[in-house]
């Protein structure tokens, strides 16, 4: 084929992709509507992680397209750099309804990447404002994904996309990860590992507890394959990194906007952090767009602290944009009106289950699960790693359904206005493939 054709694959460079492969036998996406993907022929495809995460409300949905058209046309840009626009003061607004109680303000942004750069970025301004200007050590933690700007690879914790970009930011260090703290097969949260939040004890005893602006964590870590946190774990971590003064920031990018079955993992597990991240689910993908919610002590320091003038030298030029705000605004308003985070709630006991029916199928290691999310992850084949995750996901895609690998695991985040004839079916092909898959 000639590459330089408008029909050739080649000019778009993807991401997080096997360019070779996808152009040699393209999978491709044409609508969506509810729970389904419709193929370019018109096949039906089960989405089985809500687009990327995101797609909370199901696909296509008319309030979330009538809002953004109407914005559209209303108001297609407004810059909010010393200036702003009606809707997005109102999101913020309402955001207060969905974020614990102290996270009371909330910066905009695009991506959950630019969210995590945001939220470590206010960080280190915020210990700056309060006089602790030496705390400039970041920690995240091993496995953890927190987008692909250089703050969250650094804090990040997945080899591939840390190794190839050299040295990052200076003084990250990272806590171990969880996973293996409980057997195989735990569901829900385990009984063992909370101890593995004394990292951070650990590391202040190293470094200095005056070195260390934040912590970050994924409440539950997602792109790394579902790993769910042992019981008492994100309580401890709160603990020791309050008590040394170093803010806790929540990445709440997959984990917002009910997921969980809660409006978020905070509210979830029971513990509030400082900062907290969120995107995808926030707009249900309709739109892009990111936040950081910031605890009011927080933005009261900077108020209160910063010389006449700007407060955080920070922004985006499409920091709330007013399309984005349109479709937050109109997603919430759905997420309340049909009780989606309760819906995910009362659908969690019967999910478990179906996931963990899986135990038994061929190849299968582990099943973890929590709200409406779970990973099963495969036993690799010798010598090729990922090789049977990603054969399952073409193969399920080929069937009709839309899965995620990772690793050797394979992930389900549905969107979560889901009937139990969508999990019986979800489950029901998996196993099917899985079966098929050497
Ligand atoms: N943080 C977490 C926990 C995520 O899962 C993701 C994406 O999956 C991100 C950050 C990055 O978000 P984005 O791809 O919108 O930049």
């Amino acid at each position: 084929m000639d590459t330089r054709s408008v029909n050739s694959l080649e000019a778009f460079f993807m991401g997080f992709s096997n360019n070779r492969a996808f152009k040699a036998d393209p999978r491709m996406l044409a609508r969506a509507k509810g729970m389904y993907y419709y193929a370019p022929d018109g096949r039906e495809i089960l989405d089985g992680c809500a687009g990327l995460w995101c797609v909370n409300a199901g696909h296509g949905r008319e309030k979330i397209i009538e809002a953004i058209s109407r914005q559209a046309a209303q108001l297609d840009f407004a810059p909010t750099f010393n200036l702003g626009h009606p809707l997005i003061f109102e999101l913020a607004s309402r955001l207060r309804g969905v974020l614990p109680g102290g996270i009371d303000h909330v910066f905009f942004c695009n991506s959950g990447s630019e969210a995590v750069d945001s939220a470590l970025k206010i960080a280190l301004a915020y210990q700056r404002a309060i006089g602790q200007g030496t705390r400039t050590r970041l920690i995240g933690r091993e496995r953890g994904y927190h987008g692909v700007g250089f703050g969250g690879i650094s804090v990040g914790g997945m080899v591939a996309n840390r190794r190839t970009f050299g040295p990052l930011l200076n003084g990250v260090d990272h806590l171990r990860h969880t996973h293996g703290a409980n057997a195989p097969f735990t569901r829900g949260q385990g009984e063992h590992g909370a101890d593995l939040a004394d990292d951070l004890e650990r590391l202040v005893a190293l470094h200095g507890a005056d070195t260390i602006a934040a912590v970050i964590v994924e409440p539950v870590a997602g792109s790394t394959g579902v790993l769910v946190p042992p019981k008492g774990y994100l309580e401890r971590l709160h603990e020791i990194a309050t008590r040394h003064g170093i803010l806790l920031i929540f990445d709440e990018v997959i984990t917002g906007f009910g997921r969980l079955g809660a409006p978020t993992a905070a509210e979830y597990f029971g513990v509030t952090p400082d900062l907290m991240t969120m995107a995808k689910g926030i707009t249900n993908a309709a739109v892009p767009m990111g936040a950081v919610g910031v605890d009011a002590r927080i933005y009261e320091a900077f108020m209160a602290n910063s010389p006449p003038g700007i407060e955080l030298f920070h922004g985006y030029t499409y920091s709330g944009h007013p399309l984005a705000a349109a479709a937050a605004l109109a997603t919430l308003e759905i997420y309340a009106e049909e009780g989606i985070f309760e819906r995910a709630a009362s659908l969690s006991a019967y999910w478990e289950d179906a996931v963990h029916s899986l135990s038994d199928a061929p190849h299968v290691a582990d099943v973890r699960n929590i709200g409406i999310v779970a990973g099963v992850e495969l036993a690799p084949r010798d010598g090729a790693p990922s090789a049977r995750a990603q054969a399952v996901f073409n193969r399920c895609f080929d069937e009709g359904l839309l899965v995620r690998y990772t690793g050797e695991t394979i992930a389900l985040s549905p969107p979560l206005i889901l009937e139990k004839t969508h999990i019986d079916d979800m489950v029901g092909k998996l196993r099917d493939v899985i079966s098929k898959v050497d």
